[in-house]
């Protein structure tokens, strides 16, 4: 029998996938994946299996992974950034819960927060939480729910899944929402394709951040009242100066 081991690859770029990770992949007799990821690992791993499909496909995925490893393939599930963050370990354990299959390993990554994070500059150096603006598995009122409550703790926030085909105006709602309780001029920022190509980034206000179009790989990111922009980065303190 198999191992399943679900890896993170961070956030795209050969650079960013850990050592750890790499040695995995290699050693690996299968990659699964979502076709968008494994498109982009592919050209460091060109001579493996792999198992693709498409997103909705991630159950399906999950119950090939065990079905793969029960021919004795030791099968390597990877997913962007890090595995547990919005990704496929929880769905591979719940899966395999059912199937009753429990050699499984999960390889984190870096995921898109601090990927992006550290292009922007330092914006999570203090409490931070992470959203996820896709209602496909979470109800829309439950969102907002949790944007409210960031806003009113004064976390920093990274946005995920801040757009989509059908979703265009999601982010400018949340940040309609965050502006009931946080000032116009809240520092923010966004990264597109972290270490992939066409690789962007833009440091803005929150009212600006309102007007902003942004596609499904970009993360945002919502300072809190002491994030600050220094030498053009995206800075909150730790309070080691404070005034
Ligand atoms: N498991 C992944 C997150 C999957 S959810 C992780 O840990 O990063 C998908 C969301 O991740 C995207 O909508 C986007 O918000 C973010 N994301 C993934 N790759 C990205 C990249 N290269 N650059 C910026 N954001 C990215």
């Amino acid at each position: 029998m198999g191992k399943i081991y679900v890896i993170g690859s961070g956030p795209g770029n050969e650079g960013g996938l850990t050592i750890q990770a790499k040695e995995t992949l290699n050693a690996c007799d299968i990659i699964a994946g979502y076709k968008a990821y494994t498109a982009l690992i592919k050209p460091l791993f060109p001579n493996k299996e792999y198992y693709e499909n498409g997103m909705g496909g991630e159950i399906e995925r999950c119950k090939k992974c065990v079905s793969f490893a029960n021919e004795g393939k030791n099968v390597a599930l990877v997913c962007s950034g890090d595995p547990e963050v919005y990704g496929m370990a929880s769905p591979l354990l719940e899966v395999t819960e059912e199937e009753g299959f429990s050699d499984i390993e999960i390889i984190p990554g870096v995921t898109s927060a601090l990927s992006c994070g550290a292009i922007l500059g330092a914006p999570l150096n203090h409490d931070f939480c992470i959203i996820s603006l896709s209602d496909l598995l979470t109800p829309w009122e439950v969102i907002e729910k949790r944007l409210k409550a960031a806003a009113e703790g004064d976390f920093v926030i990274a946005l995920y899944n801040p757009s989509s085909k059908n979703r265009k105006d999601y982010l400018k709602r949340a940040c309609e929402i965050l502006l009931e309780t946080l000032d116009k001029d809240t520092k923010c920022g966004y990264v597109k394709n972290a270490g992939r190509e066409g690789e962007e980034k833009r440091i803005c206000t929150l009212f600006e951040l309102m007007k902003e179009e942004v596609d499904m790989f970009t993360t945002v990111f919502i300072g809190n009242g002491n994030t600050k922009i220094l030498n053009g980065k995206l800075v909150t303190p730790r309070g080691y100066f404070k005034e």
